[in-house]
């Protein structure tokens, strides 16, 4: 079975390279914290189950969200909130919104259209000039506004609408108690 999951929250170090030893001690301190519950499988899809203290590290916008902690049922088992974590060989730019805009994270300056292509950027670091005050930077510091995260470790909660939800500031210390700065970013497919 393949799951879509169809939009969520997604957690990524601000450094691009994470080794799966980095990542062991920060999967073990969200479970401990209450972040993260059990693991379950489905068919060959494994993730969490939010754990006790998920609603205090995660906030919620407006005023009663409709959130789905537990599976609904066999069919539509997975349309729940979950957290999923995704560890990947290579970092790798993962886009979260489909409609993406992205700035000059020294002046503010939107960058236009030309982007490069993404698609090439795990193989080669793409720097980009910014039109207004000519700064060079790579494209995973310039800021993109919640919309997309680079690197090779992500933690996706699953099920939240894009800007439904932002984490805590609770959430934010203990992810950097273990590795120091974090983006987070919305997905929708
Ligand atoms: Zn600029």
């Amino acid at each position: 079975m393949i799951v879509k999951n169809r939009y969520g929250l997604v957690f990524n170090p601000q450094h691009l390279y994470f080794s799966q030893a980095d990542a062991e001690p920060l999967i073990a301190g969200l479970q401990k914290a209450g972040f993260m519950g059990e693991v379950f499988s489905i068919d060959n899809y494994q993730a969490n189950l939010v754990g006790e203290n998920f609603l205090k590290m995660v906030t919620f916008l407006g005023c009663s969200p409709q959130i789905e902690l537990t599976p609904p049922d066999r069919e539509n088992w997975h349309n729940f909130c979950h957290i999923q974590i995704q560890y990947f060989p290579q970092p790798i730019y993962y886009r979260g919104m489909n409609r993406l805009r992205c700035f000059c994270s020294q002046c503010g300056a939107r960058i236009p259209d030309k982007l490069p292509d993404l698609s090439q950027w795990q193989v080669e670091q793409q720097i980009i000039q910014c039109p207004k005050c000519q700064e060079k930077r790579s494209v995973e510091q310039l800021n993109w506004r919640h919309g997309a995260g680079f690197g090779q470790f992500f933690i996706s909660v699953h099920n939240i609408y894009p800007n439904e939800a932002v984490p805590s500031d609770q959430l934010l210390k203990l992810l950097n108690s273990f590795y120091q700065g974090w983006n987070y970013f919305y997905y929708e497919t």
